[in-house]
């Protein structure tokens, strides 16, 4: 279901722009779910009010929780049930963060990722991504949404985009706090620049060597990573946020000297900030995480140089679930 279907609904039913946004406002917000009776139904119209109840059980519908993982460092991977038997993962981060879904699987395979592996099995409705929010404000209070649970966000541009602005109207989360992650497409620097809401882009880029990563990601744009770069940038300062650059460190593979090297020739001097994030090992996959030191070393030779960088930690990591995990797990149980 999309945010635009909904809308036409109520507009069949006689609601005016404003009862429009007081009905999304409530779901968004989650209000509808935690006694939302409260709110001033009889200034809607007779015909909205008469259909809201069922239009509230499809939107319930949507997503729902069929398993939490907790972690250690306050986040918790959710195992997202949709209406049709598929499902997706999203991830609660801490301080009121929220990771989600934009596809069933996804098409860009990325070597190490487990999502990339099945391909790409449906998109999500627009409606659908905000259903995820709110799930997850039954659960807590979310005030920073991300894009990069399954999915590439790029390739479903127009539930994402849908999804965005109203998270970043009715929804109540601030523009800079939504964050568009993508592995880098001409159309979604084009599209966001041009929305009501615009999100931060947080860019995976995991090599600066053209070659090794078109082989990390074997169906991303054809984008070299200078240019990458450079159309980041752009959007960097036509918004006033700093591009984040994704780094999923990977031992041997993309944690050398000729990568900083390269990182810093990039990076040095841009409204950007490095993201480096030790991989989450995968069950079946041969990549592993850099030692802690070199890790470390890496991020202090790239602040050395100029580039702002953070050494992150991947959410979720005690609890053997990277990107896709839950998912197949989930999968392979229902096989047995
Ligand atoms: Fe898709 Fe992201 Fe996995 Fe790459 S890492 S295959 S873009 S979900």
């Amino acid at each position: 279901m999309r945010i635009h279907d909904i809308r036409q609904r109520l507009r069949a039913r006689g609601a005016l722009a404003l009862h429009e946004e007081r009905v999304l406002r409530f779901w968004a917000t989650a209000r509808a779910q935690a006694g939302g009776r409260r709110r001033r139904d009889d200034f809607l119209p007779r015909g909205v009010r008469d259909d809201l109840p069922a239009l509230e059980a499809e939107l319930a519908g949507l997503a729902w929780l069929r398993s939490t993982h907790p972690s250690d460092d306050g986040s918790a991977r959710l195992l997202v049930g949709l209406a049709d038997g598929q499902s997706v993962e999203a991830v609660l981060l801490p301080r009121g963060g929220l990771c989600v879904s934009s596809q069933v699987g996804c098409a860009v395979g990325c070597v190490f990722c487990m999502t990339g592996r099945d391909g790409l099995l449906r998109q999500l409705g627009s409606a659908e991504i905000v259903a995820q929010v709110v799930l997850a404000r039954g659960l807590r209070p979310v005030r920073k949404v991300v894009f990069m649970g399954m999915g590439e966000p790029a390739h479903n541009l127009e539930n994402v985009l849908e999804a965005i602005d109203l998270l970043g109207t009715a929804g109540g989360i601030g523009h800079k706090e939504l964050v568009f992650s993508t592995v880098g497409d001409r159309r979604v620097f084009e599209r966001l620049a041009q929305g009501r809401v615009k999100p931060a882009l947080a860019i995976s880029l995991h090599s600066t060597r053209p070659e090794l990563r078109r082989r990390l990601l074997p169906r991303a744009p054809a984008i070299e990573p200078a240019e990458l770069v450079e159309i980041g940038e752009r959007y960097a300062r036509a918004t006033g946020y700093p591009i984040q650059y994704q780094w999923a460190l990977l031992d041997g593979i993309n944690d050398d000297a000729t990568e900083i090297d390269g990182i810093a020739r990039l990076l040095a001097g841009k409204y950007a900030l490095m993201n480096l994030i030790p991989y989450n090992r995968v069950d079946g996959l041969p990549y592993r995480r850099p030692p802690v030191e070199r890790a470390v070393a890496m991020a202090r030779a790239l602040q050395a140089r100029g580039v702002l960088t953070r050494l992150r930690q991947s959410a979720g990591q005690d609890v053997d679930a990277g990107c896709g995990q839950l998912r197949a797990r989930a999968g392979a149980a229902r096989a047995v």
